[in-house]
């Protein structure tokens, strides 16, 4: 008797968290591909598009030009109501730079014709030529004010280069002028980061460290204090960097001032909780999502598939079978969605 263990200690019930079905779904990194684009990655990849050259070829592809039909049933078998839709990594940034601001237009034309067909179902955001940062800031404009799109895809680097030089900074105002969130999506480790690109780790870890490096940029540069408005959304639950903030914020004070940094007005950990929201790209697995919950709060996190790069039943699944409250569900289900990209 006197080994019995103790008895629990009466403490207020916890908020039940139980897996469920999401009242209503919005992914919203979801991916497709115009002809175009694929035509012109074909012939710049000498035939055989890749995962360097860009669009990733192969098995994806059917679903990726597929903006009808078959794209609507795939989402009616899984569950998602409404698919937030942008051109496949690296979009149009790989091109020359005369293909690039038409293919881009192109593209956007094409998303919008589809998202007028189907209205409740697809919403849009913007491809820009990003290596013509005139003619990117031009397309933000007119995506968002004749084609009523809900924010802006920028697929990581371009040519190498990122969205903190200040040559890319019209990009940056109109996105903000124009009060639509920017996404920051990954696509194969610039070349001062090849290393990264680990054979069979690409996507699993070379995406990481591409992308949270163009974040880790965005807030060292002061760029966001220029921009303090804009709103910035990462996949794949931030590309790691939620759970290094607390290690940035603790070493960030000594490295600064020995490297001759510039002093921030905002921690790391600040700009990425005033700025960034996450989303479950790829990631819709249940310890990594209640410790990113527990970092920024249930109100910046959204559910995604990426479909047709992951399989968005599983997706699905997998996000409902994550225990969560009802109240972090119905967020990171829709609410937090219909509030940032207004849809
Ligand atoms: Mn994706």
């Amino acid at each position: 008797m006197t080994n019995a263990l103790p008895a629990p200690a009466s403490a207020p019930a916890p908020l039940e968290r139980v897996p469920g079905p999401a009242p209503r779904l919005i992914a919203v990194e979801e991916a497709f591909m115009t002809p175009g684009i694929l035509d012109a990655a074909t012939r710049r990849a000498g035939g055989r598009p890749s995962m360097r050259s860009g669009p990733i070829a192969g098995p994806f592809m059917p679903d990726l030009l597929d903006l009808g039909a078959t794209r609507i049933a795939g989402m009616d078998a899984a569950g998602v109501d409404v698919q937030l839709l942008a051109v496949a990594a690296p979009g149009v940034q790989h091109l020359d730079d005369d293909l690039a601001a038409p293919l881009a237009r192109e593209a956007n034309d094409l998303l919008a014709e589809a998202v007028r067909a189907h209205p409740d179902r697809f919403a849009g955001m913007a491809t820009v030529p990003v290596q013509t940062p005139a003619a990117a800031a031009d397309e933000v404009v007119r995506a968002v004010r004749e084609l009523g799109f809900r924010g802006v895809m920028i697929n990581s680097h371009t040519r190498d280069g990122y969205l903190d030089e200040e040559r890319c900074w019209p990009i940056l105002e109109a996105i903000e002028a124009m009060d639509v969130p920017l996404y920051i999506h990954p696509r194969d480790p610039a070349a001062d980061l090849s290393g990264s690109a680990i054979p069979g780790f690409t996507v699993g870890w070379g995406y990481a460290v591409e992308t949270g490096t163009h974040i880790v940029r965005l807030i060292q540069s002061g760029v966001l204090d220029r921009f303090p408005r804009l709103r910035i959304v990462v996949g794949h639950l931030g590309e790691g960097i939620p759970f290094l903030l607390d290690r940035m914020d603790g070493r960030y004070p000594f490295e600064a001032t020995a490297a001759g940094a510039p002093a921030l007005p905002r921690t790391p950990g600040e700009y990425f909780r005033d700025q960034f929201w996450v989303t479950t790209s790829g990631m819709n697995f249940p310890a990594p999502l209640r410790a990113v919950i527990d970092i920024l709060g249930a109100d910046k996190v959204l559910f995604a598939a990426d479909h047709p790069f992951e399989d968005q039943r599983e997706a699905v699944d997998e996000f409902a079978a994550i225990p969560l409250t009802a109240d972090e569900r119905g967020r990171i289900a829709h609410e937090n969605a219909e509030r940032l990209f207004r849809l």
